[in-house]
C-alpha cells in the first residue's frame, strides 16, 4: 500500500447522485481500495439552504447499492465548523485574509475591463485595493463582506494523473461566504488535511480549483502538495453535451431500477464506460478491484454513457 494513499468521496447532499455522480464515486473508490488503502465517506453539507437530509440518506444507499464501502464514521462538515474557523482564524493572523463586499455583478464587470482577461471565475482584487474611506463607506453599509484570501496571483504548479503537468495562478478566492458559510476550499483543504486524504479522485470540473486548495494547504502548513495524488476524472455529459442532469432522463439509481436495469448492472455500464469491463460482462466491486491500476488507468473523456 502506498503511504498517505487514503482516498474518499465527498458529496454534497443537494439531491440525487446521478449516474456520473456514481461513477466518480466507483473510480474513486476503486483508487483507493486498489492500492489497499481506506476509503472515506465526508459529507460536504455546509450550503444550509440547500442541504437536506433525505439526500444524504438516498445517497449512502445508492453508494452501497452499487457495491462500495468505507472505513470509519461518515464525516459531516456541519460538525466540523470549529476547524474551519481555527483555519482562518490562522489566515487572518498571517494577515492573508481581507473582507469583500462586491456583488456578483460588479465582480463579472470588473473582470472584463480592459486589464487583460482573468480565467474564469476569478477574483478582481477590487476589495484588496480599498482605500481607508472606501472601506469605511462598505462598512457602513451593514451589507456583510465575504472573506477573501490575498494569495499574491501566486503560481501553483502540480501534477494530475489523468491531465498531467498543471500549472495555475491562485485568485484571491472566497473562504467565507457573506451569509457566514464556510468555504468550499477552506473545508475541503482542513478536512482533507484532517483525515490525511493522499487520493483525490473527483469530477475535472474541479481541476481549476487544485491550484487554491494547494495554496492554501501550504499556508495552513498541511503539507500540501507533497505525497498527494490527484485524479480528476470524466464526467458524464447528456446527449446535449451539457453535464449529466434530471432532464438527460433515466439518470438515477432508481431511474434506471425503474426500467429494469439493477444496481450490479448500473455499475457494469459504468465500467464498461471507462475502459473497465466489456459491454456484456458483470464485474463484482472485487474483480474490479483486482484489475484496476491507479498508474495506467486512463479513461476516455468526458462524453455521454454509450447506450443510454
Ligand atoms: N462536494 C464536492 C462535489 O460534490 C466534491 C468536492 C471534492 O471532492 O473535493 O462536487
Amino acid at each position: 500500500m502506498r503511504a498517505g494513499a487514503t482516498g474518499r468521496f465527498a458529496p454534497s447532499p443537494t439531491g440525487t447522485l446521478h449516474l456520473g455522480n456514481l461513477r466518480t464515486a466507483l473510480l474513486a473508490w476503486l483508487y483507493a481500495r486498489a492500492q489497499g488503502a481506506p476509503f472515506l465517506l465526508r459529507i460536504e453539507d455546509l450550503d444550509r439552504g440547500r442541504v437536506r437530509e433525505r439526500y444524504e440518506v438516498e445517497q449512502l444507499a445508492d453508494l452501497a447499492a452499487i457495491g462500495l464501502d468505507w472505513d470509519g464514521a461518515i464525516v459531516r462538515q456541519s460538525a466540523r465548523t470549529d476547524h474551519y474557523a481555527e483555519a482562518l482564524a490562522t489566515l487572518d493572523a498571517a494577515a492573508a485574509t481581507y473582507p469583500c463586499w462586491c456583488t456578483r455583478a460588479e465582480i463579472r464587470e470588473a473582470s472584463s475591463a480592459p486589464h487583460g482577461p482573468l480565467p474564469e471565475g476569478h477574483y478582481p482584487g477590487t476589495c484588496r485595493r480599498l482605500t481607508a474611506a472606501q472601506r469605511a463607506d462598505r462598512e457602513a453599509s451593514g451589507r456583510p463582506p465575504a472573506i477573501r484570501v490575498a494569495a499574491g496571483a501566486a503560481a501553483i504548479a502540480f501534477r494530475d494523473r489523468l491531465h498531467g503537468e498543471q500549472h495555475g495562478v491562485v485568485d484571491d478566492f472566497v473562504v467565507r461566504r457573506n451569509d457566514g458559510a464556510y468555504a468550499y476550499n477552506l473545508a475541503v483543504v482542513v478536512d482533507d488535511g484532517a483525515q490525511d486524504v493522499g487520493e483525490v479522485v473527483r469530477g475535472d470540473d474541479l481541476l481549476d480549483s487544485t491550484p487554491r486548495q494547494l495554496w492554501l494547504a501550504d499556508r495552513l502548513g498541511l503539507g500540501g502538495r507533497d505525497g498527494m495524488s490527484f485524479a480528476h476524472v470524466p464526467l458524464v455529459l447528456g446527449g446535449d453535451g451539457a453535464r449529466l442532469a434530471k432532464r438527460h432522463g433515466a439518470v438515477t439509481l432508481a431511474d434506471r431500477a425503474e426500467q429494469g436495469e439493477s444496481a450490479g448492472e448500473v455499475r457494469a455500464r459504468l465500467a464498461a464506460s471507462v475502459g473497465l469491463a466489456a459491454p456484456d460482462e458483470r464485474p463484482s466491486p472485487a474483480e474490479l478491484v483486482a484489475r484496476f491500476d491507479p498508474e495506467r488507468f486512463a479513461p476516455p473523456p468526458s462524453g455521454p454513457l454509450p447506450g443510454l
